[in-house]
């Protein structure tokens, strides 16, 4: 069904446009399931230019207006505006974690209120979600969407591209999976992944270990020092998660490597973390040590997203969603991006339902009309503030 866009058309009232949505539960089923069976893993570009080419034949479908395809290293990303006066930036992402193949085992389906697949709940029901909203405001004119290529690899060829919207726009709502309950995300640790690699030289164990330099010896000094760095009491985690070394019973290890887990509630404690993690000196005589990362994803801070969290609990009291909350969590999105420009975002705008990035991964189909018409409500009450 084509929804023709209208400027001078009212724009239904919070009530009409529940039931708007709530009409259109069962062609949002069926596109969601287009959408999951179609794949579409990180950094896989042929598969993300099929899903690409989906999703802006969905929005010229839905929306009556086509959406830009606009390539990008890592695949492409779909960016549809409404007009060339907005003042809302919905972001999305349309890659998923799951390797291609995943739906001959686990394909989209549904049973009772329970839809699964692949990817559906981070993020393709919120995409499929927001589009239906989106096309049944005539506000629509004031908004534009922007559903990237690559936020599940680090974001790093869509970044730009999302800082850029996002500061012309100046509020941004994100289409990540809402928090337990249908929490929205109001903010965000700060994410980086830093890689420490250590050099020794290797010897026989047995013969002559003296002239070896065991760089596995040095892991264990440089391990204890990684996780000094933590400071739960400011939210800063840094966590050790992956190490290997040596690679024979009886040779003294010539190389070791260790990744580490680091997350940030303060600015600061990025700076620190960085700081720290580039100093790290060894201990072992001879050995030498290498650091590389970041923390690649700023904190988003609760200042960014209290606001708009006011402005969406109203919207929700008005569709009759009880006691929507705003919670604070650890993982990153692109709105970490957005709000350390000083952007105010909203994130969590999408699906309800639980197991991203695991095989049980869900949306609960009985949200869907709500959280369509949540996101569109709130995009409609930042263009009138
Ligand atoms: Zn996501």
């Amino acid at each position: 069904m084509a929804i023709t866009q209208s400027t001078t058309a009212a724009s239904p009232s919070p009530s009409g446009l529940l039931a708007e949505m709530q009409l259109r539960v069962p062609q949002m089923v069926e596109q969601l399931g287009e959408f999951v069976n179609l794949e579409s893993p990180s950094l896989n570009v042929e598969h993300l230019q099929v899903s690409a080419k989906y999703l802006a034949k969905l929005f010229a479908k839905v929306m009556g207006k086509p959406a830009e395809i606009i390539p990008g290293a890592n695949g492409p990303h779909v960016h549809w505006k409404g007009s060339d006066d907005t003042k809302v930036l919905i972001v999305g992402h349309h890659d998923t974690v799951f390797s291609l193949g995943t739906t001959a085992t686990r394909p989209f389906s549904v049973e009772g209120d329970i839809a699964r697949g692949p990817g559906i709940f981070d993020m393709k029901a919120g995409i499929i979600q927001a589009i239906h909203g989106l096309s049944a405001i005539r506000d629509s004119y004031h908004v534009e969407m922007l559903i990237t290529a690559d936020e599940e690899v680090g974001s790093e060829s869509s970044r730009e591209l999302i800082e850029a919207r996002a500061r012309a726009t100046g509020a941004v709502l994100v289409l990540e999976p809402s928090a337990d309950g249908g929490a929205l995300k109001i903010a965000r640790k700060g994410v980086g992944t830093f890689t420490v690699q250590i050099a020794g030289r290797a010897s026989h164990a047995g013969l002559e270990p003296e002239k070896g330099i065991n760089a596995l010896v040095e892991l264990a000094t440089q391990v204890q020092r990684i996780v000094a760095m933590a400071r739960p009491e400011l939210g800063t985690t840094v966590t050790p998660t992956v190490a290997t070394a040596g690679n024979a019973e009886n040779v003294v290890p010539d190389a070791a490597m260790i990744k580490v887990d680091v997350r940030v509630v303060l600015p600061e404690e990025k700076d620190r973390v960085e700081r720290e993690m580039s100093q790290l000196k060894p201990v072992v005589d001879g050995a030498t040590i290498k650091v590389s990362g970041c923390v690649n994803r700023p904190p988003m801070h609760e200042s960014a997203g209290r606001k708009l969290f006011g402005v969406a609990e109203t919207v929700a009291k008005e569709l009759g969603i009880k006691n929507l909350q705003g919670v604070a969590v650890g993982g990153g999105s692109d709105g970490n991006f957005t709000a350390a420009i000083g952007v105010p975002t909203l994130d969590g705008m999408g699906a309800v339902g639980g197991g991203a990035h695991g095989v049980s991964e869900h949306v609960l189909i009985s949200t869907m009309a709500e959280r369509a018409a949540l996101v569109a409500g709130v995009a409609r009450a930042l263009v009138n503030r």
